[in-house]
């Protein structure tokens, strides 16, 4: 081969030896020090990208609401809450180095708002946090309040959900930063009075003081992983700027919210006036106050964190009914996907859709009712489906027969059609890269 046509590196020009192996391309080469070149200058984007990466994705609480719309169904006010606390809170991390357009005399400092949400188990609480970092396009992290404890007790301390968050950002603290965290359960760190049925109690305040630091804004130090960490290094996470939502169901919370209401008549007998209607759970969360939460066991200063408070309501079955098909993940259409895999068209019809929604009803997990119900309808076919390549329609029906209602799925088998294949379809090939030496 002539010395000119010696194959060199693209970026630098480098000439292939013993010493320089090149990467090839499909349309070029490189060297190990470009690699590494290249590998320093995207790690060195680091803060501006994020913000410039944030700042388009930024849009207004009305397109939040109608993005949260096509995931969640109903809880309305909630949406609408977390859509305007979220964008605030985006805007203010946005300008917080900028200077304001219209100044209003000295300058304001904006607090950050972190939100509570109560509301029943399975009502879409984890759903709607996710669904918003997803629709950000920031890092998310979750941690059960329930497996926190203060720091020298065993279990996770709660730093770790910190950790957590930044292994969501794939380690950039930048990004980790500017992320969202869900605490779940955060009802059972409440302290209950006499008749309560806490399963925490001191050292569930003892969590709710630790978390309180990192809530309003602390310098978090995570210990960096992977093998390369010989030397203990560290990474400093500031939480100021992380927004920190937390969920609960608050089990027995309209109740402390209707007795403050409506303070329990004295009068007895014929002369006591009729007592009004009593209102339902969804009422009565609607009416929630940070006293009542107080009331529930929380302590005031960690009340005091979260600034805006919404509530989820109880799922109806009018509500259920839609969960099942609606949302743009819905229940149905996953299971219709599956099924379209194995070219089998699945078909769900209204009656067995209503029947699993009052299933749900009845199990009072809220929408979480509805995959156990559909999984059990469903999961006998799913066993000797995939041995019978002639069935190329499923309908999952309700029969009523003489031991009563139940759900039953009737095959339709098409012996002219090709057989189903049980192999995989080929995988898309892989960008070609082969190691030049
Ligand atoms: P929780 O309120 O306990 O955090 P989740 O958000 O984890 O409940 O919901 C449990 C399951 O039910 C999820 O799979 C979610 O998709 C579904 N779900 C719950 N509520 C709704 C809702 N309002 N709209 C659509 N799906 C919902």
């Amino acid at each position: 081969m002539a010395d000119s046509e010696k194959p060199c590196c693209s970026f630098c020009g480098v000439e292939k030896s013993l010493s320089v192996p090149l990467i090839a391309g499909n349309q070029g080469r490189i060297c190990e020090a470009c690699v590494n070149l290249a590998h320093q200058v995207v790690s060195s984007w680091g803060a501006r990208r994020k913000s410039q990466q944030l700042a388009p994705q930024l849009r207004t609480p009305m397109a939040y609401k109608q993005l949260l719309d096509e995931s969640v169904i109903g809880q309305e006010s909630a949406k609408e809450t977390l859509a305007v606390a979220v964008y605030n809170h985006y805007l203010r991390l946005l300008n917080s180095d900028r200077e304001p357009a219209c100044r209003l005399g000295e300058q304001v400092e904006l607090e950050k708002a972190n939100i509570l949400m109560a509301g029943p188990s399975g009502t879409g609480k984890t759903l709607l946090v996710r669904t918003l970092a997803r629709t950000l396009g920031v890092p998310f992290a979750t941690a059960d309040a329930t497996t926190l404890t203060q720091a020298g007790y065993v279990g996770d301390d709660v730093d770790s959900i910190i950790a957590r968050l930044l292994d969501a950002a794939s380690g950039d603290v930048h990004l980790a930063q500017w992320g969202i965290v869900y605490i779940d359960e955060v009802d059972k760190l409440a302290r209950r009075g006499s008749g309560g049925t806490a399963v925490r109690d001191i050292s569930g305040e003892g969590v709710q003081q630790a978390l309180l630091k990192m809530i309003e804004g602390s310098e978090v130090r995570i210990a960096k992983t992977g093998r390369r960490n010989e030397h203990g290094e560290e990474q400093v996470v500031d939480t100021r700027n992380i927004l920190f939502i937390a969920g609960g169901a608050f089990a027995g919370l309209e109740e402390l919210i209707g007795s403050r209401l409506q303070p329990l008549a004295s009068d007895i007998g014929f002369l006591a006036a009729p007592r009004p209607v009593q209102p339902g759970i969804n009422e009565l969360l609607a009416a929630l106050l940070p006293d009542d939460l107080h009331g529930f066991g929380l302590i005031p200063e960690f009340i005091g964190r979260f600034p805006v408070i919404t509530f989820l309501q109880e799922l109806d079955h009018a509500t259920l009914l839609r969960i099942l098909s609606e949302p743009r993940n819905a229940l149905v259409k996953q299971y219709q996907q599956l099924f379209a895999y194995q070219g089998v068209t699945l078909e769900v019809t209204p009656a067995a859709l209503d029947f699993i929604a009052s299933q749900a009803l009845q199990r009072k997990t809220g929408a979480r009712g509805l995959r156990a119900a559909l999984e059990a309808a469903l999961q006998p076919t799913m066993f000797s489906m995939p041995s019978q390549p002639g069935v190329r329609r499923c309908t999952l029906t309700l029969v009523e027969d003489a031991a009563g209602e139940r759900l039953e799925v009737l095959r339709s088998l098409d012996e002219t059609a090709p057989p189903v294949s049980g192999e995989r379809p080929p995988l898309p090939a892989a960008p070609r890269m082969t190691l030049d030496l």
